[in-house]
């Protein structure tokens, strides 16, 4: 005969059937406090109901497996002999507790009862063992408030309206009970008066909900089990499943475990504890207790708690006894168990105890959670401690903790209670705090005043730069993840909020709608760019330390174990600069374009538009021959400051309408300049225009048709490398061909680079030079082609914001109509502009790699789309071989960081050296 399913697992006086890593089965609780038992630490004995339960309850209309009441009996009779005490035993009554435990910590969202077992049967062996008869009855009151509320009303499925649910009746009751006794809080009513409670309580129960209080040990016991799996489906389960993307087939656990209790009397205590400090880090043990009380008085700060011990003392706490001094023996013995657990779990561990009349229970351990600066810290601290390898120490820093590090944030305590307005897109991370304005003109105005500014755009353009630098924060109601705002602003390290769709933005009249509120210029809103939330008013905020050197050591580790190189989309020598010192390994993508937005670029910008609204060939190179000294100091002055680290120089990729000027003023002075009218300038920029731009003249496309302008690059590019190298110093330029969609394209370029190269070695006596060409692939036919491109290319760099534009046919600026839509009703699990789609888009980048592999095996490939910076693509890109990953600067820490991860978790798909 098959052996029957094991349900039921013991745990109790050093024994266990459950371990640690079996927290599938017995949930994170369950497996941790079995662990716990089998290293000797005191933990009231009980058992766990496996998660398996829970899946059979709900595939058999809610019932248990025929197993399950033989298992559970065997396990409490185990439990009995440990505690030697026993179930509804009049004479010498054990209690117990029914709690709930999935795999991943779920705080709060479960149903708990506590002091199942005290029935008219049992109360007076329990009075008589306690000597405390108020204690009691207070037990009691708690089990029938609790059992009714969560047992015979939420489990039970009834709905009543806010306010008339049973637990606000029965505190209803307990109040009019201390207004007639003259009581001020819970503890001053005494026994006879909670007894009093006890048999209204009972009386409010059976005449609210139309049945008894149970008075039956093991009914209570059943209905508590029932509860807890049954909340696995409630309502705020559910949503924060839904929240953190746990799975609903996963199940909790039941753990029953044998009652203590820490509200015995002076003796008595309860507590919540971190073996290192959660909030900085340090290695002391840090935590909270309370006299007489139970674990929820501590969690729900009716009071307040004492210090743990001396060391970690603060000034809130004068006048508070700490543990150490109140109980010197016990907290000894609590010390020994921190560093027992820690060596043991080899992470800070987060515990919950009771000391019961003196002796001290163990009742939860598990990982804590932690702040970005501590997380950092105790992965630096446990490697110097050699607690943990450098590889488990990657993994101990999540990319959104090393994120806290990096930017100013508004004070996670004061954003706490500020008032949400609304949630659009996280572009660009970090908090901001200032006064709104409209436009970009009132937005340099206000910076030049020295105020704290946030421009609040319909959309942004490029002619809105000025504006954005200006800007502490920056928020829009159109735009998705890649769109210019976004780009802009992530490359600035700034604080960015967009497609915040619920925004009504009235440029002209100068006002913001938003939930039935208007903001006005002047107006305060605060922005958590991270997580993409506005706040009306002040949040305050907190600076990051830049020189962190905690933080430096933690990355050089990371570094030590990626395979992947990391590199930066800078534009410019000062974000060349930035980029270096965040520790990029060289530029992975320098948009020419943006030299002609922004501080400078006055004439530049000039000089473009002269040469876009030329109508002949020779006008245009004109144009260009003056533009040229211009983009030669640009490149030159990005590739010095790279030292010799490679540069990737993309030439002119957008559309050109994008340039042209609008305002009249600007028109004017173009018109003089060529010796034209302003109907002219009108009349060419029409000729301009395009139904899709995004599809239409611009990359490879506008080289092909304008030759001298990409010559005019090429040429700037090779010489600047030239007089550098003159001037003994190193550069590397990788010239870039963007929107490749043939080899033809890149053939046709391929020619003028070889002309101008030559060119340039005759001009400037050189033999040889040292450059790259390569491509871009974003259009679908590129990846697809990818080995006949190439034979061109010697590199590519997958631009998968135009790759994922493509694939999709998304628009990528105007997916704000529909993306929040398709994520809410699951179509997509998550915008493909934030996270590489790696069913489709990542696909074709594999396909890519292989294909273009198959013809040139060492060439080197990269990816320059937003994505380069998201944790999970970057996982991705080491999978598929890539060599690096280009993002914007301030994000490279992150970079580092998902590198080292992924070598750490994944097999490498080919060992190679970085570049
Ligand atoms: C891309 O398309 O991924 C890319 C990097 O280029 P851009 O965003 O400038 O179009
Ligand atoms: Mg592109």
């Amino acid at each position: 005969m098959a052996r029957a399913t094991k349900y039921v697992y013991f745990f109790g006086g050093g024994k266990a059937e459950g371990r640690a890593d079996m927290k599938e089965l017995l949930g994170g609780k369950g497996a941790n406090l079995a662990e716990m038992n089998l290293l000797g630490i005191p933990v009231p004995a009980g058992f766990t109901i496996t998660t398996d339960v829970c899946t059979y309850y709900y595939a058999h209309g809610r019932k248990y497996p025929a197993e399950l009441k033989a298992q559970v009996a065997a396990a409490l009779a185990r439990s009995e002999k440990a505690m030697q005490k026993r179930f509804d035993d009049p004479a010498n009554p054990l209690l117990l507790s029914c709690r709930s435990g999935a795999r991943a910590s779920m705080p709060g969202m479960m149903e708990t009862v506590l002091n199942i077992g005290l029935t008219t049967r049992t109360i007076p062996g329990v009075i008589r063992l306690t000597g405390n008869p108020r204690f009691v009855w207070d037990a009691y009151r708690r089990l029938i408030m609790m059992y009714s509320d969560v047992v015979m009303e939420k489990a039970a499925g009834l709905e009543p309206a806010e306010g008339m649910g049973i637990r606000h009746r029965l505190e209803r009751l307990m109040d009019e009970m201390k207004a007639k006794t003259g009581a001020k809080a819970d503890t001053d009513l005494g026994a006879e008066h909670l007894e009093t409670l006890c048999g209204q309580f009972r009386d409010k129960v059976r005449q609210v909900i139309g049945k008894p209080f149970p008075d039956n040990a093991q009914e209570q016991l059943w209905g508590a089990i029932g509860a807890v799996f049954q909340s696995w489906n409630g309502k705020r389960a559910i949503a924060y499943r839904r929240i953190e993307g746990i799975p609903g087939e996963w199940g909790t656990a039941t753990n029953v475990q044998a009652m203590v209790f820490g509200n015995m009397g002076g003796e008595s205590a309860t507590g919540v504890a971190f073996t290192r400090n959660p909030a900085t880090g340090e290695d002391k043990f840090f935590g909270e207790w309370l006299t007489n009380a139970q674990g929820e008085d501590v969690v729900a700060g009716i009071r307040t708690p004492s210090p743990l011990n001396e060391e970690t003392r603060s000034e809130h706490d004068a006048g508070h006894v700490s543990l150490e001094e109140a109980m010197p023996k016990v907290y000894k013995q609590l010390a020994a168990i921190r560093a027992k657990l820690e060596k043991h779990y080899k992470d800070m561990q987060d515990i919950e105890f009771t000391i019961e009349r003196g002796t001290l229970w163990m009742l939860q351990t598990r990982t804590g959670k932690r702040t970005g600066t501590a997380a950092i810290r105790m992965a630096v601290e446990m490697i110097r401690q050699k607690r943990i390898t450098r590889e488990m120490a990657v993994t101990r820093v999540t990319p959104a903790q090393l994120d806290e590090l990096l930017h100013r944030i508004l004070d996670p305590q004061a954003e706490k209670t500020a008032k949400a307005l609304a949630k659009g897109l996280p572009a660009g991370p970090g908090g901001a705090c200032g006064k709104i304005v409209f436009t970009a003109a009132d937005a340099v105005a206000a910076a030049e005043r020295g105020e704290k500014i946030i421009l609040c755009r319909k959309e942004t353009n490029p002619e809105d730069v000025e504006g954005m630098r200006a800007a502490i924060g920056i928020l829009t109601a159109l735009g998705g993840m890649t769109s210019h705002a976004a780009l802009v602003a992530r490359g600035w390290g700034k604080c960015c909020i967009v497609g915040c769709g619920v925004l009504a933005i009235d440029a002209r009249a100068k006002t913001m709608t938003v939930a039935g509120q208007t903001f006005r210029e002047g107006d305060y809103v605060s922005l958590n760019g991270s997580r993409g939330i506005v706040y009306a008013g002040q949040v305050p905020t907190v600076d990051p330390d830049p020189e962190n050197p905690l933080l430096v050591e933690f990355l050089a580790g990371c570094d030590k174990v990626r395979r992947l190189g990391v590199r930066a989309n800078a534009d410019s020598p000062k974000d060349a600069a930035t980029a270096r010192a965040f520790g990029a390994q060289g530029i992975g993508l320098l948009r020419t374009e943006h030299m002609f937005y922004g501080e400078g670029a006055d004439k530049p910008l000039f000089l473009l538009r002269k040469m876009i609204l030329s109508s002949t060939p020779e006008e245009r190179r004109a144009a260009c021959d003056e533009l040229f000294p211009f983009v030669k100091k640009d490149m030159k002055g990005t590739l010095a400051a790279m030292a010799g680290l490679p540069v990737t120089i993309r030439l002119l990729d957008p559309p050109l309408h994008e340039f042209v000027p609008q305002g009249e003023g600007k028109q004017a002075e173009l018109a003089k300049a060529l010796g034209i009218t302003v109907d002219d300038i009108r009349r060419r920029a029409e000729d301009l225009h395009e139904s899709n731009p995004m599809m239409g003249h611009r990359g490879v496309r506008l080289g092909v048709t304008y030759p001298e302008v990409s010559e005019m690059q090429i040429r700037a590019i090779l010489e600047a490398a030239a007089e550098l190298g003159k001037e003994g110093k190193k550069a590397l330029p990788e010239i870039m061909i963007p929107v490749t969609c043939s080899v033809n394209e890149l053939k046709d370029q391929a020619a003028i680079i070889a002309r101008v190269k030559q060119e340039v070695l005759k001009k400037f006596g050189l033999r040889k030079l040292d450059f790259l060409v390569g491509t871009m692939i974003e259009i679908p036919r590129a990846a697809l082609t990818a080995n006949h491109i190439a034979e061109v290319a010697e590199f590519f760099s997958f631009g998968t914001n135009d790759l994922t534009q493509m694939t999709f046919g998304f628009s990528r600026d105007d997916i704000g109509a529909f993306m929040p839509a398709y994520q809410e009703k699951g179509i997509l699990a998550a915008d493909p502009f934030q996270t590489l789609d790696q069913e489709a888009v990542g696909e074709l980048v594999r396909v890519g790699i292989e294909r273009g592999r198959s013809v040139r095996p060492k060439l080197k490939v990269g990816i320059c789309g937003e994505h380069g910076g998201d944790p999970a693509s970057i996982h991705f890109c080491h999978k598929v071989g890539m060599d690096y990953v280009s993002c914007s600067a301030f994000r490279v820490p992150i970079a580092r960081l998902a590198a080292a991860q992924a070598a750490v978790q994944d097999v490498p798909a080919k060992k190679k050296g970085k570049k």
